[in-house]
């Protein structure tokens, strides 16, 4: 079933005139001044109709993303064609594009849009994926609503997305259907175990920490392959790790600290 058509409050469309910082003009086709989505409002390509609204917020979220740091344009236009409106419950609609985790049900969370940006930036700056335009197959651990493969699904060639809580696989479908996106595949199953039918896969990306990183992951990495996933330190908190496979062997490096849901064994 679709959800209903948002509408989002005029404060969100107040600051529509609005010029992004100088230090930003030109770091992005979607930033600059003269985008005809700024200055000349057309009908979005959408099949389901939702309106110009959504795209004057999306844009400014991408500009506060430029903003903080977010410089693959890629990345930026992926998070500019992801409607995440789409993807949170109706009353969290007026929330959909600031820069903050939301609840999804089941006690899980959407990742903030910075996040979901950071991680996926970094699969792309992966050393040995360079060259190509696009990522190959892709995994992701922790459907949740759907909304990160969607943003995926611009960036890579097929996007696995594998969700152990049926109600939120069932959400995610249910979300991603209207899309119409042919390269994701939402699976139902533990993604401690990957997915070893779409395996090697050129990155894989977790949106659930856990204490110690699945052998499984690193098996269907495919030479050249990062994994970006956020992982318990031996202080006790949770920071991203990034994993390259190498001809020469796995290596690894810590990054920031990071606040993700559980990842967890089994089914539910
Ligand atoms: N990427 C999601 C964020 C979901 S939150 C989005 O865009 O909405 C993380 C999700 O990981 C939760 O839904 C949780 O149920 C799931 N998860 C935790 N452990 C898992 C596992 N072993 N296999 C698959 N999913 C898992």
């Amino acid at each position: 079933m679709m959800k209903q058509r948002p509408s989002f409050p005029a404060r969100l469309d107040s600051d529509k005139t609005s010029k992004p910082p100088q230090s930003l003009l030109g770091a992005t086709r979607v930033l600059t001044p003269q985008s005809p989505m700024r200055t000349k409002p057309v009908p979005m390509a959408s099949p389901a109709g939702v309106g110009l609204d959504s795209s004057t917020v999306r844009a400014r979220m991408v500009q506060k993303l430029a903003a903080q740091g977010v410089t693959d344009d890629v990345v930026l236009d992926a998070m500019g064609r992801t409607e995440r409106h789409r993807f949170v419950d109706s009353a969290l609609v007026n929330q959909a594009y600031e820069d903050t985790s939301l609840p999804i049900g089941l006690g899980q969370t959407i990742s903030k849009p910075n996040v979901v940006a950071r991680m996926i930036a970094l699969l792309r700056e992966a050393p040995g994926l360079q060259g190509e335009s696009k990522l190959g197959r892709v995994l992701e651990i922790g459907t949740g609503c759907g909304y990160q493969a969607a943003v995926l699904s611009h960036v890579a060639r097929e996007v696995y997305s594998i969700e152990r809580l049926r109600g939120l696989h069932d959400k995610a479908r249910e979300n991603l259907r209207p899309l119409r996106l042919p390269n994701v595949h939402v699976i139902f199953g533990d993604g401690m175990l990957g997915y070893p039918k779409g395996a090697p896969y050129s990155a894989i990306i977790a949106a659930a920490g856990g204490e110690a990183l699945p052998q499984a992951w690193i098996d269907q990495l495919a030479v050249g392959g990062r994994i970006v996933a956020p992982m318990q330190t031996s202080q006790g908190q949770q920071a991203l790790l990034v994993i390259d496979k190498t001809p020469q062997g796995v290596e690894q490096s810590l990054l920031e600290a990071v606040h993700f849901v559980p990842l967890k064994s089994g089914v539910a």
